[in-house]
């Protein structure tokens, strides 16, 4: 049985930054990880680009049931400590759109593999193909059980992520090792996930995307609205404004609440500047049918639910006037889609919930139920907007660990 200083379990992107710091710091560090490669989410971020952090840190992008703790651990952690730590490894960070950062290479895995250079340098000892059974404290020692064998430790730290993506090691485990030695969780619902619709004219429409504005509805009432791409499919709907209103979505099919988009399909254009764009183009006597002459402002695939969900009268240009004109307008700008599902943890980037915040200390991210037990990056109670800030917070935790050691 190997006795070590300190065992992380997962090499993840806080699994990874608390090795090197921790490493740094002096102590002998085993980073244990299930699959057979280090870093399998940093590797498919971003497209394959890797959105490793955002310029723009602020609260409000960050989500959990105490926002107490997220203010804290973000305290002196924003951008710049993720930029310093990076150049520390000899990573160089660009700017993308709306504050994203990514690689200069634009290539995560250069990410991946000047981490791992780092943390070997430094002496870490990681093991892939290595995943951890169960975890036993006795006199003040873990226990570690692996699929290739026993360890011990003084310190423990789980960086074991959320149930968000299984395919690439998204896993329950690290709850249940918590929550056997007195942990609580909040509840997990998955996040930055596509959303399924029963109705069967998005199949139909599979494919199309449009530049967008989807506003939700929980049991009638207006929740929120998103801005952004909305990409039909033939499961129900996708695209980043989805994305970004999936996690209200999830909380809220969980909860019970009918769900309901009303997609804008033209947000660019007012209701007036539509109205009068539409009636300017009638033609008088124009025998043109309503579905071709709807072909000149809109994709093909939309306009047999747009007329349906209108329920204009006209069949030809002809037949137009002010009246059905405003229904289709209507329509277009007011789309409704029932949404009755998630594609669930298997389609999302991130889990909401985890680890109850109240139970670890933001500073150092030592549990204050168990000592020497430690937790960083997404199994935490805290989930980010899209655009770099899922990674700002497994980066900072990761380094937080550290701060205990010096
Ligand atoms: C497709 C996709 C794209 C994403 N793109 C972005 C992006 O561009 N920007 C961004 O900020 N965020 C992005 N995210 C979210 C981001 O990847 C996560 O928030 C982040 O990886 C969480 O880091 P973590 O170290 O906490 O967990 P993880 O990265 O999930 O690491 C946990 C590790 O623990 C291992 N593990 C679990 N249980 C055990 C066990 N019992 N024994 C051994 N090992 C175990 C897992 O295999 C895994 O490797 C994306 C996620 C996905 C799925």
């Amino acid at each position: 049985m190997n006795n070590e200083n300190m065992i992380i379990i997962g090499a993840g992107a806080a699994g990874l930054c608390a090795a090197i710091t921790s490493a740094r710091a002096g102590q002998s560090v085993v980073l244990l990880e299930q699959n057979n490669k280090i870093g399998k989410k940093i590797l498919v971020s971003g497209n394959g680009k890797c959105n490793i952090d955002n310029k723009y840190i602020n609260l409000n992008r960050f989500h959990g049931q105490n926002p107490n703790f997220i203010e804290e651990v973000l305290e002196g952690y924003g951008f710049k400590a993720v930029e310093k730590f990076f150049t520390s490894i000899g990573l160089e960070l660009v700017e993308g759109k709306e504050g994203k950062m990514f690689p200069m290479s634009l290539q995560a895995s250069s990410v991946v593999e000047l981490l791992e250079y780092e943390a070997k340098r430094v002496g870490v000892q990681i093991i892939c193909d290595c995943t951890v059974t169960s975890i036993e404290r006795k006199n003040n020692t873990f226990t570690v059980e692996t699929s290739q064998g026993t360890k011990t430790c003084e310190k423990l730290l789980l960086a074991s992520g959320s149930l968000a993506a299984p395919q690439l090691g998204g896993s329950n485990s690290g709850y249940a090792f918590a929550t056997k030695m007195g942990h609580t969780l909040i509840p997990r619902h998955p996040s930055l996930v596509q959303l399924c619709s029963e109705e069967n004219w998005v199949k139909a429409c599979a494919g199309v995307k449009v530049a967008g504005l989807a506003q939700l509805y929980a049991n009638g009432e207006y929740i929120t609205e998103k801005k952004g791409d909305l990409l039909f499919t033939n499961y129900g709907i996708s695209g980043l404004a989805i994305l970004d209103l999936s996690r209200e979505v999830s909380t809220r099919l969980a909860n019970f609440d009918y769900c309901e988009l009303s997609l804008d399909l033209m947000p660019e254009l007012s209701k007036e500047k539509l109205t009068n764009l539409l009636l300017k183009r009638i033609k008088e006597g124009s025998e043109k049918p309503l579905t071709l002459w709807l072909q000149g402002v809109i994709n093909k695939k939309l306009i047999h639910i747009i007329v349906e969900q209108s329920k204009c009268k006209a069949k030809t240009e002809k037949e137009l006037n002010r009246k059905e004109i405003n229904k289709l307008v209507h329509a277009i700008k007011n789309l409704k889609l029932s949404i009755n599902d998630t594609k669930g943890f298997q389609g999302a980037e991130v889990a909401t919930g985890g680890i109850n915040t109240k139970e670890v200390n933001p500073q150092t991210m030592e549990s204050k139920l168990v000592s020497n037990l430690f937790f960083a990056g997404e199994i935490l109670d805290v989930d980010g907007d899209r655009g770099g800030f899922n990674f700002h917070f497994a980066w900072v935790t990761g380094m937080r660990v550290n701060k205990l050691l010096h």
